[in-house]
């Protein structure tokens, strides 16, 4: 089925464990990603689902996979924890998809691993329903990710706060390399590694810069800038990650690791879900400072690597440091002046405009989401269907944003189509996709795969959906969501 070419297996045994997938009684396919299958150079078709069921819990294993799981350490909520690693998924093979760019196939949930410390390796449904859903609806979004190929189920039980039935998600990265990979060689001052996977790296993912004599540099600025250009990327969507720990963050510049994430309902800039975030370090507009400062742990393991010049290496990444910060201020406002309908070079004034935006969202209390599809129906005329409150806060904002839209000469039909583009009418909402998980736990899938079609095509409005675009009522919404463990 894959033809796989694995090349991290290549590298000291150091880098990983190899493991065995453990035996599962009963696998049961849930959901197959046949397009993304076909993209992998793999359709699927012809195979039966028993098949499929049987290879994507890992207990068939396809000719080529050698299965591994990978070392990594990482500051989990600003604390070093130097030794991670793939507790409860394995690495496959590698594979080129169509498009000429490398593929990790991994599951996730496929038993213990010499990295799974005190957990026991396994995954319950809910979190691989979720992962699916939301790496799924990113996808379609437009953001780099990590993707959903399949979801089986094990017919074991995993034993939480209750018992679940256990899963298994087959996941799709550009790699596994995360933040959290550097700083577990560089903890351990093991240079030799550190040089091989900086190498590795650049040349997986930033192959054009390899032969630079700058390479090291260049790779930071890279790695900055593509994390950058996610998260601004991830405001602009109203999503908040809720662990941004080092060893979820991938150099690939992909979203990773669907925890306890989520889109926000009613915008609010502390707004924090994840249950163990106590102290909102991960929360909404946390986000871009805590990029920042995972990007300087990146940093600081680069910098061992610098024989002779370290001082001006360090110079250096700390100017790229603020310039990286500049570019995210930059980038930010940028891409929500796009969802206002604001398209031409940024003037004077446009980062209060936002603002003001953001804080009359806050203050009406206003889903997000819907807000900026409403505000499309005032490009052209000032009456909607009373969903923001006329304040004198409104009307100020109001009259400065049109005054702004008619400055840049274009028809009104166009800017409002431009705004529809970039602003989605379906998220992946909280409370949906807890009665998709609800529904599943009774052994009801219907609404998992209803939902998988919606966020296919988020920024085109379907009848039939109708209700996927609502806000939850107050006694659906979603306070805290959980770690995927
Ligand atoms: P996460 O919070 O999902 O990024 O996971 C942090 C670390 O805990 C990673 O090293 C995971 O592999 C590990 N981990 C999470 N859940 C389990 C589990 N059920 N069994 C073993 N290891 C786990
Ligand atoms: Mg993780």
């Amino acid at each position: 089925m894959f033809r796989f070419d694995n090349t991290y297996a290549r590298l000291p045994e150091r880098f990983y464990a190899r493991v065995t997938p453990a035996a599962v009684p009963k696998p049961e396919l849930i959901a197959f990603n046949s397009e993304l299958a076909r993209r992998l150079g793999a359709p699927a078709e012809s195979l039966p689902e028993r098949e499929l069921a049987s290879i994507f819990t890992g207990q068939k294993l396809l000719p080529g996979s050698e299965p591994i799981s990978l070392a990594y350490a990482g500051h989990q909520f600003g604390q070093f924890v130097h030794q991670l690693g793939d507790g409860r998924a394995l690495l496959l093979g590698e594979v080129v998809d169509l498009s000429g760019r490398r593929r990790d196939i991994q599951l996730k949930g496929s038993g213990r691993t010499p990295f799974s410390r005190n957990g026991d390796g396994k995954a319950p449904l809910g979190p691989v329903l979720r992962e699916y859903l939301v790496s799924e609806a990113m996808h379609h979004l437009g953001l780099p990710t990590t993707r959903a190929l399949a979801a089986a189920l094990t017919g074991e039980p995993v034993y939480r706060e209750r018992v679940f039935p256990g899963a298994i998600l087959t996941r799709v990265a550009s790699s596994h390399i995360r933040i959290g990979t550097f700083e577990y060689f560089a903890a351990k001052r093991d240079m030799e590694a550190l040089r091989r996977l900086t190498d590795y790296a650049i040349q997986r993912h930033y192959p054009e810069i390899q032969e630079d004599s700058e390479a090291d540099l260049l790779f930071f600025r890279k790695v900055g800038e593509a994390q950058v250009e996610l998260v601004t990327g991830w405001m602009a969507l109203g999503f908040i990650h809720g662990v941004m720990n080092t060893d979820n963050m991938s150099i690939a510049g992909e979203t990773i690791d669907f925890g306890p994430c989520a889109f926000m309902d009613r915008f609010r800039f502390d707004q924090v879900f994840s249950s163990i975030d106590q102290f909102g370090r991960y929360a909404y507009s946390n986000q871009p400072k805590i990029t920042l400062w995972n990007l300087s742990r990146l940093g600081s393991c680069l910098l061992l690597l610098a024989q002779t010049r370290e001082k001006e290496m360090a110079k250096t990444l700390e100017n790229d440091m603020d310039s990286l910060g500049a570019l995210f201020e930059q980038r930010l406002i940028a891409k929500m002046l796009e969802k206002l309908g604001i398209t031409q070079s940024t003037q004077p004034g446009d980062r209060e405009l936002v603002l003001q935006w953001l804080r009359l969202l806050q203050t009406q209390q206003l889903d997000y989401t819907l807000s900026f599809r409403n505000l499309a129906h005032l490009v052209e005329s000032d009456s909607d269907s009373g969903f923001f409150q006329k304040t004198s806060a409104f009307q100020d904002f109001y009259q400065i944003w049109q005054k702004r839209l008619q400055s840049q000469g274009l028809e009104a039909g166009t800017i409002r189509e431009k705004m529809n583009r970039v602003n989605p009418i379906y998220i992946p909402r909280n409370h949906r996709i807890e009665q998709v998980i609800a529904a599943a736990l009774a052994g009801d899938f219907s609404l998992f795969h209803e939902m998988n079609e919606v966020i296919e095509t988020p920024f085109e409005e379907r009848e039939k959906f109708n209700d996927y675009s609502l806000a939850p009522r107050p006694d659906q919404v979603v306070h805290a969501t959980f770690c995927g463990t």
